[in-house]
């Protein structure tokens, strides 16, 4: 090796000098790079060292100085050629261009190996790697500017392949010339339109409604097609374009939801990306604002993801701007929730409305016990919390059954769609979104033991042939009345014409009961309207039960002496019964009883002919409904009376609501249900 390239022989002067690691620093390289003969061959490296920002953030600034200079040593001696530190933590190796090929190869692979011999904090080290951009072969003739943007093109794909690793520069792939062209693209880009805003659908995993959406950029490019965030992000995030980027696809989106108007699917909410670099921007919330009320879009449509990287710095900021953006009425929510250093403390601090669970940390959770373990407290976690819980990367259907179980029940992954064009997602929308979340009815008549759209069945007890479950066909209704029959139940005139009422002849424990599919309550609030003539009353007879994992909810008309209640037990707590205590309902005329348990507020409200009759404050959530029965429930003898136009919704429902819902009934031409009694 010739010593030309070996070391740096004149100048020292301060300027030209690292003040860190005492390297030669960008203005020494170009001068020293600018005498070098014409002919001269070399070989160039690019070294970045992968999270040095996240060491800052955690442990500070001394000691990311500290880990700079004990690197740049490292990077020097085994280089053995000459090295510059350009930036915080980039690093130029040149090499003599007759250093064989294989010879570079070994230095690069023993400066990424070396990396954990390094004589510094194990769990620091632990944190950090290399990743490294060769260009071979290069003439002194070119300018360095054109070197360097090959190496960074390289050392880009090595991180965009996951990290510590090297890569060369091929100048015959496309991919390289790409990442080198970003920069210089990117502004006309954005300006011509090659920035598309995709949506990608979230899901009930349950109820299959699309629940939600986020907004996703892409590149689409004239003559490379499709670029992915992966390929300019990290660019953009770098040169500060991101900015740029982030308020276009804001703009984007909200220019769609406005298109989305009157659609069944116009309200759903959709989710943005927020970068790093807003958090240090005082005004981004009302630049947010400016841009969704320029559309009319409600603020609380829009959810601002912010990825958990950003948590661990300056936890200060970041909790002004989520109250900040909060207090404009957008939602915020945690993105990859799990993929490196989540601050679980920081969900103390910090009200977020929802977690997003990484999608590596859930394909690397499934398959081991613990990570399951984990996954699942996690989501019992944000549950306690009030947190929406929000799975990312769901691709198998084990993956669904086994977060589902967990208790999440929103998904986003390719197994219910990737990230789609508008147009795409205006069509999977307007097929999915089916309002099923909302209510099932069961009228209970002749025949109708299934919620009124089918997608959820009901057996009589005694009934073995299970459910038929979603969107299943339900039992014939000759079947159904032959089963209903043989258990002694009869119809009778409902409270509408032409829709009859199941009459139940009460019975002992589970006899002559209704069951119905679990899945007719997927959320924590809800509420169940029913329509009840009791015949005779018996203490705590149960016309609705709902049994959850943690306890169960249920409604009896009279449960001691004078008084109905809709009662939730909670079995997490030695005393954790919750009466909401109505007067008895007497025999013989019909009473409208609406139940209702909103998991925000715990409130839970007994709601009698369409007025709130009572109501019981800080009742906690009770969770997973594991079964439905109508007419008894597990401890009691059956309720005896008629029962109609149950309908269960998978929300809490106010009293504007109910009474506008019981208006429906006896405002109807229909209504025959006679005159009704006040419990006022
Ligand atoms: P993200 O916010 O976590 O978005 C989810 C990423 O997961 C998307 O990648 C999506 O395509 C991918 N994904 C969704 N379901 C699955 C699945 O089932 N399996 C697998 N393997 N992947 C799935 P995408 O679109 O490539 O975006 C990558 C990241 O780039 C995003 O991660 C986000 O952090 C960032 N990003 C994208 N667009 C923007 C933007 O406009 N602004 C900002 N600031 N960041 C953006
Ligand atoms: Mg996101
Ligand atoms: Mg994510």
């Amino acid at each position: 090796m010739t010593d030309e390239l070996k070391r740096d022989p004149e100048d020292d002067t301060l300027a030209n000098l690292d003040y860190l690691t005492g390297l030669p620093n960008r203005r020494r390289l170009y001068t020293w790079y600018s005498e070098l003969g014409e002919n001269t061959l070399l070989h160039a490296m690019f070294v970045d060292i992968d999270n040095f920002k996240r060491i800052n953030d955690i442990y500070g600034h001394s000691m990311g100085d500290r880990l700079l200079v004990c690197v740049s040593d490292h990077i020097r001696t085994v280089s053995n050629s000459f090295t510059a530190r350009i930036g915080g933590d980039e690093f130029v190796v040149i090499f003599d261009g007759h250093l064989s090929q294989d010879e570079v190869y070994a230095r690069a692979e023993a400066l990424i190996e070396g990396m954990s011999g390094l004589d510094f904090r194990r769990d620091i080290l632990s944190l950090i790697s290399l990743s490294i951009g060769i260009v071979l072969n290069q003439h002194a003739r070119q300018s360095l500017d054109e070197i360097l943007s090959r190496c960074d093109a390289a050392m880009y794909q090595s991180k965009y392949n996951g990290k510590n690793q090297y890569t060369v520069y091929d100048s015959e792939d496309r991919s390289f010339e790409i990442s080198r062209n970003i920069e210089l693209e990117m502004e006309d880009a954005l300006a011509s339109g090659q920035f598309k805003v995709f949506f990608q659908p979230k899901v009930n995993m349950i109820s299959h409604d699309i629940v939600g959406a986020e907004a996703l950029s892409r590149w689409q490019h004239p003559l490379d097609g499709l670029r992915l965030p992966g390929v300019y992000i990290p660019v953009f995030e770098k040169n500060g374009f991101i900015s740029q980027l982030d308020m276009f696809i804001y703009e984007e989106t909200c220019r769609y939801k406005s298109r989305w108007r009157g659609r069944s699917y116009a309200n759903t909410p959709i989710s943005v990306n927020m970068s790093r670099l807003h958090l240090y921007d005082r005004e981004f919330p009302m630049k947010l604002m400016q841009i969704a009320d320029r559309y009319g879009i409600p603020h609380g449509e829009l959810e601002v993801e912010i990825t958990e990287g950003v948590f661990i710095k300056d936890a200060q900021e970041l909790i002004h701007m989520t109250m900040a953006l909060q207090e404009l009425g957008f939602m915020v929510s945690i993105d990859d929730f799990g993929s490196g250093f989540s601050s679980l403390n920081l969900l103390k601090d910090l009200e977020v409305d929802t977690v997003k669970i990484d999608k590596e940390f859930l394909k690397n959770s499934t398959n081991s016990p613990r990570g399951r373990h984990i996954l699942r407290s996690i989501i019992a976690m944000c549950r306690d919390l009030k947190i929406q819980v929000v799975t990312e990367g769901i691709e198998t259907k084990e993956q669904v059954d086994f977060i589902s179980h967990c208790g999440c029940q929103i998904a986003q992954g390719f197994y219910y769609a990737g990230p789609l064009p508008a147009d795409k997602f205006e069509d999977f929308a307007a097929e999915y979104k089916q309002d099923t979340l909302e209510a099932y009815r069961f009228r209970l008549g002749k025949g109708a033991i299934c919620s009124e759209e089918g997608g959820i069945t009901g057996r009589f007890s005694g009934d073995t042939t299970g459910f038929v479950g979603h969107g299943g066909p339900a039992g014939t209704a000759a079947d159904i009345a032959q089963t209903a029959r043989e258990q002694n139940f009869t119809y009778v005139d409902g409270i509408l014409r032409d829709h009859s009422a199941i009459s139940f002849p009460g019975g002992s424990v589970e006899h002559n009961v209704i069951e119905i599919s679990p899945d007719a309550i997927v959320n924590d609030s809800y509420a169940v309207s029913v329509w009840i003539r009791p015949r005779e009353l018996h203490s705590w007879a149960s016309v609705i039960y709902i049994k959850f994992e943690t306890g169960f909810a249920s409604f009896s008309p009279l449960a001691w002496e004078g008084h109905g209640s809709f009662r939730i037990r909670n079995s997490r707590e030695v005393n954790g019964w919750y009466d909401t205590a109505v007067c008895q309902l007497k025999e013989d005329c019909w009473w409208h009883v609406v139940l209702s348990y909103n998991a925000i507020t715990e409130n839970a409200v007994c709601y009698i002919n369409g007025e709130p009759i009572a109501i019981t404050e800080n009742v906690p959530t009770n969770r997973y409904v594991k079964r439905i029965m109508v007419g008894g429930d597990v401890f009691q003898p059956s309720f005896i009376g008629d029962i109609c136009e149950l309908v269960f919704f998978n929300d809490a429902k106010d009293y504007d609501f109910v009474r506008a819902l019981h208006h429906s009934y006896i405002d109807s031409p229909d209504y025959t249900g006679g005159a009704l009694r006040s419990l006022l």
